[in-house]
């Protein structure tokens, strides 16, 4: 649906942000000037006993201090109710008494297209989940204990298993009543070029689901059990659902774990991503399966203005930092900025971490200027960009000592 021009504006001079945001805060009377519309409260989006969450009441903006929370009343909704930027709009709207415009019936179509098609995901992400507890599943659990994955960690991040089953996934999906054309379009399954029944395209692998900022299955990573699988990890393919270079996954969580504070890490596997959320990085993020693309880098900013991008020590992860420093040397605007933790040679964060617990990781992360790096301690390099007039500077980041 989209909304006819002006329609945020006159929404906004409606409401009263401290009307609706006086409704999960309480005001500190003794800092708050009502009769200048200025309103202060301890932030609903961080921990804190003192006021520094700072509602401007006349331009109907928020700003907290302390986390960097801001916006209006829009994102204030989105952001406190976990809503949606429609829905948020829907409720502000019906409290000031406005009428929101009749659906477009084409664009009404397209997203219950969507959320028929994120329904028929939810269900697989489901029946994987079961298949894990199941004996054909042993080496699968045997491989998440040795990548000491915990059972609660298992049920946080809904790991699954895919049977080497050519059906195993498409019978039990028919069976509850999903049409077949459905679970092809969900790419859950592949039809054979020569017409006939549709096949699992997840056979013998571990399975990640991979949800969408609001939370909704959109799609699946899986990773191989067989050392002689053409690839080791698999996405699904792109559907009307999954856009691989516009998600991130864990991107939900991170997003709310930035807003909290916590630096934007971005890894390059699930596997990185789960151990080092699990070690208490909540704001990590990893691109899927493919290299980091100019979409991404902007949900990134707007997550965090700083994202760190963690790289294994290797050959192939400087070039991976030398490709993103081309992507975002046209992007940079002021204020935005990235920095690069590179990782000791043939070790990934979750080796890191097992290695040299998760203080060392946290050394990485702490801010320092742009293009800079992290470990203090280390000596810096000179770093050739294929960008001849930038030429930034990092240092080997988390080098063992
Ligand atoms: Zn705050």
């Amino acid at each position: 649906m989209s909304l006819p021009p002006g329609f945020i504006d006159e929404l906004r001079t409606r409401v009263s942000l401290s009307q609706v945001v006086g409704r999960k805060v309480t005001w500190d009377m003794r800092k708050s000037n009502m009769a200048k519309g200025d309103w202060w409260a301890p932030c609903p989006f961080h921990q804190e006993k003192s006021a520094s969450f700072h509602v401007d009441d006349r331009k109907g903006f928020y700003y907290c201090f302390g986390c960097h929370a801001k916006g209006d009343a829009v994102s204030f909704v989105t952001e406190a109710d976990n809503v949606s930027f429609m829905e948020a709009v829907e409720i502000l709207a019906r409290e000031a008494g406005m009428q929101m415009p009749a659906r477009d019936p084409k664009a009404a179509e397209k997203a219950d297209r969507r959320t028929q098609l994120a329904q028929v995901m939810e269900e697989a992400v489901k029946w994987f989940r079961l298949q894990l507890k199941t004996s054909a599943a042993a080496e699968a659990r045997a491989y998440l204990e040795k990548r000491r994955m915990s059972p609660a960690a298992q049920e946080r991040w809904e790991i699954g298993f895919a049977p080497d089953q050519r059906q195993g996934l498409f019978h039990a999906l028919t069976q509850k009543g999903i049409a077949a054309d459905l679970i092809v379009a969900a790419g859950l399954c592949a039809k054979p070029d020569d017409g006939g029944a549709p096949y699992d395209r997840f056979r013998g692998r571990i399975i990640f689901p991979i949800r969408d900022a609001r939370g909704r299955a959109i799609s699946l990573g899986g990773r191989s059990m067989d050392p002689n699988a053409r690839a080791k990890y698999l996405n699904g393919p792109e559907t009307e659902l999954f856009d691989k270079g516009r998600n991130l996954f864990n991107h939900g969580p991170a997003r709310e774990a930035a807003g909290k504070g916590m630096p934007l890490i971005v890894a390059e596997g699930y596997m990185d991503v789960i151990a080092l959320s699990e070690a208490g990085f909540r704001a990590t993020v990893a691109p899927l399966g493919t290299a980091v693309t100019e979409d991404q880098l902007r949900l990134m900013w707007r997550i965090s203005d700083e994202p760190v991008i963690a790289l294994d020590g290797d050959t192939a992860g400087f070039r991976a930092a030398l490709r993103v420093i081309d992507l975002a040397l046209p992007l940079l605007e002021a204020g935005k900025g990235l920095r690069f933790a590179i990782l000791p040679q043939g070790l990934d964060p979750d080796d890191l971490i097992k290695a040299q617990g998760a203080g060392r990781c946290r050394r990485c992360w702490r801010p320092r200027s742009p293009w800079s790096t992290c470990c203090g301690g280390a000596k810096p390099r000179a770093a050739s960009s294929t960008a001849p007039n930038a030429r930034p500077r990092w240092t080997r980041c988390c080098v063992p000592r």
